[in-house]
């Protein structure tokens, strides 16, 4: 067999900088895996956050694992199954990010080998993936409004809007004040604790869809108990960042939905295994995203097709965030909120090898 494997270090402009605790970030990195057997080549997407703010990994060190660790294992077992290989993956690294993106490669090879469209390969069927809009804090009330109104009138079928102490009730009545019944959420990104109920016992009047991740990620028995004393369901996501994680979390009854990642669980395979616990139990459950340019993305909505996906995802268009993606034909949302799966073998998107090479900032080719 003739394997090799490159990968691509990518950064793509943002439109509007992303703020987070360390600075501001203006471009989107992310590392391409490119696995060639035979001849075939297929594509995967390591999409960590840009700093350690979020969990461990940076761009960097999520190179490094796949250079060192992730890569030479593929090279020694080239044509075992992207599901196989992820059990032993785990075993292999801890970084869920670079286990993501081999896998996604490993995946994508395996179904244009096959020529058959991924959704397959993952049990599913093609059908059409509503698409919600996640809006950032705000610092005005109108800044948020004219923001909310611009992407319903493009068609996203939800609005999340995202909150942290001292800006919640408030832009809540503000939306429905303006815009009424919408399919309306919120996100916390926990920066709430317990002692904070009150603010969703007043925010229940709103009939939002969930709260996502109100508390601090470890606040299981935390959030089990301010569940008890809401309607509106919690929403699990930081909280869910492995299967034995979401065990814990259905034990105690601390979210009735949850917000799969495929990047942050390592993987569609993972990702798939707790979308079957989280189905079983009777959780609704959507697709979220870091997010990732469109090689994940693009995989990952192969994922959200399965019928217990039942929330639209948080996987926009392309140019949402990015000036540009890499992928032919760009992620793009029809006038009714919904992405469409392109016809043709894999994620049924091609990557562009000209917009590859225009993007790449760095690169490396590995042999057996
Ligand atoms: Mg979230």
């Amino acid at each position: 067999m003739n394997a090799y494997a490159e990968l691509h270090r990518v950064a793509i402009p943002l439109h509007e900088p992303f703020r987070i605790s360390s600075g501001s970030v203006e471009v989107k990195e992310s590392i391409i895996v490119e696995l060639s057997l035979d001849g075939v080549a297929g594509f995967g997407e390591a999409s960590p956050m840009p700093g350690p703010f979020y969990s461990p990994e940076t761009p960097d060190s999520s190179w490094r694992e796949l250079e060192q660790r992730l890569i030479p294992y593929w090279l020694a077992n080239p044509s075992a199954h992207p599901e196989e290989l992820a059990t032993r993956l785990e075993e292999v690294s801890p970084d869920p990010f670079a286990r993501a993106g081999l896998e996604g490669a490993c995946w994508d090879l395996l179904a244009r080998r096959l020529n058959r469209p991924l959704f397959e390969l993952l049990g599913s069927r093609r059908r059409p993936v509503p698409s919600g809009v996640a809006i950032g804090l705000h610092d005005t009330r109108e800044e948020l409004l004219e923001r909310v109104g611009r992407f319903l009138a493009e068609g996203y079928r939800r609005v999340k809007i995202k909150i942290q102490p001292g800006w919640d009730i408030e832009p809540v009545r503000a939306v429905r004040e303006r815009f009424g019944p919408i399919p309306l959420m919120v996100d916390a990104n926990a920066a709430y604790t317990l002692a904070d109920a009150a603010v969703f016992e007043e925010l229940d009047r709103f009939d939002l869809m969930m709260y996502e991740q109100p508390l601090a990620k470890g606040a299981i028995e935390e959030a089990a108990e301010l569940q008890r004393r809401l309607r509106t369901p919690i929403c699990a996501d930081e909280s869910a960042e492995s299967p034995a994680a979401l065990e814990e979390i259905l034990r105690l009854g601390a979210a009735r939905i949850l917000n799969i990642k495929v990047q942050r669980v390592g993987g569609l395979a993972v990702a798939r295994r707790m979308y079957q616990q989280a189905i079983r139990a009777g959780m609704g459950c959507w697709l979220g995203t870091m997010p990732e340019l469109g090689v994940a993305s693009a995989q990952a909505l192969h994922l959200a097709t399965l019928d217990g996906f039942n929330y639209p995802t948080d996987v926009e268009a392309s140019r949402r965030w990015f000036v540009d993606d890499l992928i032919e034909p760009l992620l793009e949302i029809d006038r009714e909120g919904y992405l469409h799966i392109p016809d043709g073998p894999a994620s049924g998107w091609a990557v562009d090898r000209e917009k590859l090479s225009r993007y790449r900032v760095a690169g490396l080719r590995l042999r057996p």
